[in-house]
């Protein structure tokens, strides 16, 4: 048995990688994990088919280069032979002719040119012999590399039905050895890169592709090189060889058996059907001739954009040319060297396959993309994976991620989007809190500032106009001028104590109170108008709370007020007692005309009043703000005065700590 290696052949160029799951859907045995968004290709699973390099258009697949090490064995002086694959001439159109091919090499340095279709010669030979001698068994081919490797480890109980016979690479490289000894070093030339792993019989694999660039490198061109002939002996049949059947055609199978028992698939759906239904002993004794990829000629080491039936034509052309140009003799000569040439192989084991998780564990991955019933299964193939079902095997194998899945990852950006909106909007609402917060802070500096200057001089003023006042005569003509005074000074007092109150600025004496009491109280200071329907609603589980019971009078019966000179139609005036946590919340609720959304952000400045000159001082809401403050409580205002929009009015609602705050 011989050795199975795990060399990674092919590998992600990580900045390249767009992560666009291409090379996921076209891995035919999944060997390309996704890991935090980035595609990985694991070396064990793979078989070096090379899908992925040709359908990554951002050329973030790509595979072992080995230029330098095939310039080295050339530069060090080597006797280096070139074995070039069949399918040459359906890429190197340019040449022209093969001899013009082969000076080309002859150029770049090697030494011969030996055609690979000799070896597929020799191994047509082997398969005649095989399947002669076996007319009952069904056998799988053995000359795409990238075939052998997925039976040995997708279906390693196939290894026994492989045909145990080299490639025609490994073949045309024991011919040489055979007849040339050990010295020479062979590069293999083809169109494929599995081939770069499949047997350490040969130095060096490169693709054409990596030819093109030493031929460009080297500035060989068909026009500037002799034609040279390649090494005895040519291919025959096996010039057939890169298309499919060719291996077919090569073959001398007893009577008409290549019809009716043989059976071709290439590319990487129909290679694994067939082998899946040859595992299933559907096909009986049938010969299975599969290529991984659309044929030789469509490698992945071939040039890009080739035309298939095109580059067909030109295989069958050559090989046209190769069958009426056979030297005399060869085919008997060869016959008798492939008698003396050992053509036979093993294969391993290396069973890559990972048990299928429980379905408890599928239904776990399912539900973490979202998907609760059969109809979230959208089978839309954007994750690399046919259906939604293998996509969630493969997560919970360690293969895959839930965002792989375009739904899912488009619902949560959703999701993220509104989060993102509400979180603006919720920013958008503290910095305006927090502007006029500091709007209404400055002015409260302000507003203590003059307040604390005026005080000593109305103190005086009261005091020396109540004592003239005592001393003047009831009919003197100056009592009246007097009593003015006096009357005006005391609301200059009255306007100092709101400011100080604006301004944080007066004591605040804490009692346990019933805050039902309270309200009723305050609201029976107040004469409301028959066309106001007042309302007490109480939903506070506990009704006390700590708070200046005066102070917090003047606040209420300040926003009773409000509310009903607000509505001069009539409506219901509702004050409602809440508490979450330890938060007591009141809220005066009118159905008046509403407030402009102009005045709403300045309702709580001091001297701002929308009431006529004279009509108030303009300072009720803005003692009423202080006095909450004071309470280390919060106010805020919500106000409606568009009928369009529904409902008018404007409601207050504080929100004060149950139990005093230090
Ligand atoms: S095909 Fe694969 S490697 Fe290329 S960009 Fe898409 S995910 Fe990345
Ligand atoms: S080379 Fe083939 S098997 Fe390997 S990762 Fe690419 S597509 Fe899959
Ligand atoms: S819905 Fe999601 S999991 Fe299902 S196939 Fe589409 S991308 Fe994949």
């Amino acid at each position: 048995m011989e050795n199975v290696k795990h060399r990674k052949l092919v590998y992600t160029v990580k900045d390249l990688c767009r992560v666009c799951y291409t090379c996921v859907r076209e891995c035919p045995v999944k060997a390309i994990r996704i890991v935090d968004g980035q595609a990985e290709v694991l070396g064990d699973r793979c078989i070096a088919c090379g899908n992925c390099t040709i359908v990554c258009k951002q050329g973030a697949k790509v595979y072992e280069r080995s230029i330098d090490l095939v310039s080295r064995l050339i530069d060090l002086g080597d006797h280096v032979f070139a074995l070039v694959a069949p399918s040459f001439v359906a890429d190197f159109e340019e040449a022209g002719e093969p001899e013009i091919f082969a000076g080309m090499l002859k150029k770049l340095g090697f030494k011969e040119v030996f055609e690979v279709g000799m070896g597929a010669d020799l191994v047509a030979r082997e398969y005649e012999k095989l399947i002669n001698a076996n007319p009952g068994r069904g056998y799988i081919n053995s000359d795409c590399p990238a075939i052998v490797s997925f039976v040995e480890k997708y279906h390693p109980k196939l290894i026994g039905s492989l045909t145990p016979v080299v490639s025609p690479m490994v073949a045309t490289a024991r011919y040489i050895r055979k007849t040339r000894g050990e010295e020479p070093r062979l590069v293999f030339i083809g169109p494929c890169i599995a081939k770069k792993d499949e047997s350490d019989e040969v130095d060096a694999v490169i693709t054409f592709m990596e030819l093109r660039q030493m031929l460009t490198a080297g500035r060989i061109r068909p026009s500037n090189v002799e034609p040279t002939q390649f090494s005895p002996p040519l291919a025959m049949q096996g010039a057939g060889f890169p298309v499919s059947r060719g291996m077919l055609q090569s073959m001398k199978l007893e009577g008409n058996q290549v019809d009716q028992r043989v059976m071709v698939a290439e590319g990487r759906v129909h290679f694994q059907e067939a082998i899946r239904e040859f595992a299933d002993g559907h096909l009986g004794s049938m010969q299975l001739e599969l290529l991984c990829c659309e044929g030789c000629t469509m490698g992945p080491g071939t040039s890009p954009g080739g035309k298939k039936f095109v580059r067909r034509k030109r295989v069958l052309n050559h090989l046209h040319q190769r069958l009426e140009s056979i030297p005399r003799g060869q085919e008997k000569e060869q016959a008798e060297v492939s008698a003396t040439l050992d053509l036979t192989r093993t294969f391993k084991q290396d069973d890559q396959r990972i048990a299928d998780p429980s379905e408890d564990d599928i239904g776990k991955v399912l539900q973490r993309m979202g998907k609760f019933s059969m109809q979230d299964h959208l089978d839309c193939g954007a994750c690399g994976y046919d259906t939604c079902l293998n996509h969630a095997k493969a997560i919970a194998q360690g293969l895959a991620e839930v965002e792989m899945c375009l739904p899912y990852s488009i619902d949560q950006l959703h999701q993220t989007i509104h989060k993102l909106a509400d979180s603006k909007h919720q920013l958008n609402s503290v910095e305006q809190a927090l502007r006029q917060s500091e709007k209404l802070a400055h002015m409260g500096q302000l507003s203590a500032g003059i307040a604390h200057e005026l005080n000593n001089p109305l103190g005086v003023v009261i005091m020396y106009s109540n004592l003239l006042l005592e001393d003047c005569k009831e009919d003197q003509q100056l009592r009246e001028d007097l009593q003015l005074i006096v009357d005006q000074a005391a609301r200059c007092k009255t306007i100092v104590g709101g400011l100080l109150n604006f301004a944080r600025k007066n004591q605040v004496r804490y009692s346990r109170t019933d805050m039902v009491e309270l309200m009723r109280i305050s609201a029976s200071s107040i004469i409301f108008p028959e066309n106001i329907a007042f309302k007490l609603v109480n939903k506070l589980s506990n009704p006390a709370a700590e708070i200046d019971q005066e102070q917090m009078v003047q606040v209420i019966t300040n926003l009773l007020k409000n509310g009903v000179e607000a509505m001069p139609n009539g409506g219901a005036l509702i004050a409602t007692l809440s508490d979450s946590h330890d938060w007591v919340i009141i809220s005066i609720c009118d159905e008046g005309t509403g407030i402009d959304a102009g005045d709403l952000e300045k309702v709580f400045e001091p001297f701002y009043t929308t009431k006529g000159i004279g009509k108030g001082t303009g300072l009720g809401l803005a003692t009423t703000y202080g006095v909450v403050k004071m309470h280390r409580g919060q106010i805020d205002v919500k106000s409606s005065n568009k009928p369009e929009n529904g409902p008018t009015g404007t409601e207050f609602i504080i929100k004060l700590p149950r139990i005093r705050k230090l």
